[in-house]
């Protein structure tokens, strides 16, 4: 069974936790969502098999998903949603993520670093001690965020979305900034060496320009 067939004939399906009253969305291809399913530890078990580097996954729910050391390094993901995830210590080194929505959720030590995302959301997440180094992050959305120990040193941050984040930490050394929109609600001990600051959005007067 290879990854990219099994998730492909999901796609487009959007289905609702069995237990009755639950309106959180079903988990991958369980019936119910994941804060409901019976054997938590086999559910993993399979993800951990199925996510292998090169795995086409598209338009499946990982919401809730809570999740302690694990390596996704090198995946796609289409169309994927992670809302209300607690990841720590998981790897999605060089991974490529289009359309995927993180939104809400608390990842710590996670590493996004090398990875091709474009038209993503980490609205409102908590982001701590993480890389998103060496990447292309292009349309991502991290309002509202709360951001520390962060690096994004080397990346691309084409028109993604600081607004109403804490930065604490956090280091945006080399990168290309430009049409990037910093308008943060804390920022502390940040760094921005050799990048094109000027080129970042700083102010609501050019906000939709
Ligand atoms: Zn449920």
């Amino acid at each position: 069974m290879t990854g990219s067939m099994r998730y492909s004939l999901l796609m487009f399906t959007v289905r609702r936790c069995a237990r009755h009253g639950c309106a959180a969305p079903a988990f991958m291809e369980h019936d119910v969502c994941f804060a409901h399913l019976e054997d938590r530890n086999a559910a993993l078990a399979s993800l951990k098999a199925a996510l292998l580097p090169d795995t086409l996954v598209m338009n499946q729910c990982f919401d809730g998903l809570e999740l302690l050391a694990s390596d996704f390094s090198r995946c796609r993901f289409v169309g994927c949603t992670f809302r209300g995830v607690h990841l720590n210590h998981v790897l999605f080194t060089g991974s490529s993520f289009r359309l995927c929505f993180f939104d809400g959720s608390v990842f710590s030590s996670c590493d996004f670093s090398g990875c091709d995302m474009d038209f993503c959301s980490f609205g409102n997440s908590g982001i701590i001690d993480c890389s998103f180094e060496n990447g292309e992050y292009i349309h991502v959305n991290f309002n509202g965020c709360n951001i520390s120990e962060v690096t994004f040193t080397g990346s691309n941050l084409y028109d993604s979305r600081f607004l109403k984040t804490r930065l604490s930490y956090v280091r945006f050394d080399n990168c290309d900034l430009k049409k990037a929109y910093f308008i943060p609600d804390h920022e502390e001990a940040t760094t921005y060496t050799g990048s094109n600051a000027a080129e970042a959005v700083r102010d609501m007067e050019h906000l939709y320009l």
